[in-house]
């Protein structure tokens, strides 16, 4: 049999991309190399699951970097409202708690999962699970099927390539898609793990661990990367440092680590306040109780087990009172809470990455069909391009918007906001 559409991979791209091509009366084969469907996505939010977000188009390419205006038609063709619709029509309620990300109402990644597998099977797509696609059926010039490790070929006229990026292999992703891309002719960028724990050079950071920084703004101290600044919450684990701003600030950081064999880091853990504001704070305190120990003064804007390495650091002692403490070593704690140093070293790699930064390059990838510019019935969609966002849903609606597009198969023609 020949399949109008064969589809690589099960992720949120390639599931998203079989429902599209098969509600478009498609002959469509989905092949899945593990043994389930969409095992990453049961485990994204915590196995929450948050699916999207509520930032306008241009706010949201934005989050992307420079690279990021390449979604633009795939935006049009399936924003956050059409995804919240797709997924209401298939009856997963989802709604916002916070006003700006989007969860499923059962906060359950297994209603997402569950309502895509149950409409992949309405339309009739043909599911063939432990079939790890390894080389095409290629002849002169033409790309006409799959080979899969155990052998099998299958034929069709159009595949679409959606096997995610290098990040947590153990649910599926291991690379295959760049592996496939660069043996029929695509160019693959250099690939880092993004979204990562960090590890410090500073061993106390582990007597601080589990403690959590709210608003920690976190700096690179290099020449070249001052500008780079993120902030948001910040965890402190026996290794390093975790949470959302570290997962996000670490695709910048990733590519110095591999420069520089290190990278250092000014962390403000005060809320991004300066040396002046800590100081008002810290008086106003004393005004209203005079006997405060600079440890209870401190345990106001800091976790106390920080409160005790910052305080050794700036050899002051936290028993005493704030008044009683020499003068230099107010300052140097002062500056401190406004600069904290920490030297990342490592990272979690690949194994603990919740994306891939880089991938088949966008150049080769026509945005308004998301097919190859190489390759005529060829297509790609989701993390196995060169785009990566930031945590908050921004990674599962580039996935499902890049999905929906390819899966129109250059159908699509990007005139006004359609819903699927
Ligand atoms: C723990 C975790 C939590 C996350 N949480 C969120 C979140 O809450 N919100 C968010 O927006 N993003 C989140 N992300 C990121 C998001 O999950 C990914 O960006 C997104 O799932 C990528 O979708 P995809 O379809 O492109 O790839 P994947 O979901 O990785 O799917 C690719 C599929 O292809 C299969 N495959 C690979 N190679 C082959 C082959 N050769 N033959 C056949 N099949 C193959 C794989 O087994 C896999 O099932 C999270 C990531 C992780 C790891």
């Amino acid at each position: 049999m020949v399949y109008d559409l064969i589809v690589i991979g099960s992720g949120a791209a390639g599931m998203m991309a079989a429902i599209t091509a098969a509600r478009r009366q498609k002959r469509v084969l989905l092949l899945e190399k593990l043994p389930v469907l969409g095992a990453k996505l049961k485990a994204t939010g915590g196995g929450r699951c948050n699916v999207t977000n509520t930032l306008p188009k241009d706010r949201f390419m934005e989050c992307f970097g420079r690279q990021g205006r390449f979604m633009s038609e795939s935006l049009q063709a399936l924003d956050h409202h059409a995804l919240v619709e797709f997924f209401r029509t298939l009856g997963v309620e989802c709604h916002a708690p916070d006003g700006y990300r989007v969860f499923p109402v059962s906060h359950n990644a297994l209603s997402i999962l569950n309502a895509l597998e149950a409409e992949l099977h309405r339309l009739n797509v043909d599911i063939r699970c432990s079939e790890r696609v390894e080389s095409w059926l290629y002849r002169k010039g033409v790309l006409y099927g799959v080979m899969t490790t155990q052998q099998h070929q299958y034929e069709g006229t159009h595949v679409i390539v959606a096997t995610g990026g290098l990040g947590y292999p153990r649910l599926g992703a291991e690379g295959d898609g760049y592996v496939l891309a660069q043996s029929i002719g695509h160019t693959v960028t250099a690939l880092h793990p993004a979204m990562i724990p960090l590890y410090t050079k500073e061993p106390w950071v582990k007597r601080c661990r589990a403690d959590t920084i709210a608003k920690a703004e976190l700096r690179i101290s290099l020449p070249k990367a001052k500008k780079l600044r993120a902030v948001g919450d910040l965890i402190f684990t026996t290794q390093g440092i975790r949470g959302p701003v570290v997962l996000d600030f670490a695709r910048e950081i990733t590519p110095l680590l591999e420069r520089y064999g290190e990278v250092p880091l000014h962390i403000n853990v005060v809320q991004g306040m300066n040396e002046a504001q800590i100081l008002e704070k810290i008086h106003k305190a004393l005004a209203e109780d005079p006997h405060q120990r600079t440890r209870e003064l401190l345990s106001v804007l800091i976790p106390d087990a920080l409160s005790r390495e910052l305080c050794a650091m700036a050899s002051l002692d936290p028993e005493r009172h704030w008044n009683k403490q020499p003068g230099g070593a107010r300052h140097a704690l002062l500056n401190l809470l406004v600069k904290m140093p920490l030297t990342v070293v490592g990272h979690g790699g690949f194994n603990m990455a919740m994306i891939t930064r880089g991938g088949v390059t966008l150049k080769e990838v026509d945005p308004r069909t998301m097919r190859s510019r190489l390759i005529d019935n060829l297509y790609f969609c989701g993390e196995v391009l060169d785009l990566d966002g930031p945590c908050g849903g921004y990674n599962l609606q580039w996935s499902f918007s890049s999905g929906y597009l390819a899966g129109m198969l250059g159908e699509f023609t990007c005139k006004k906001v359609k819903t699927p």
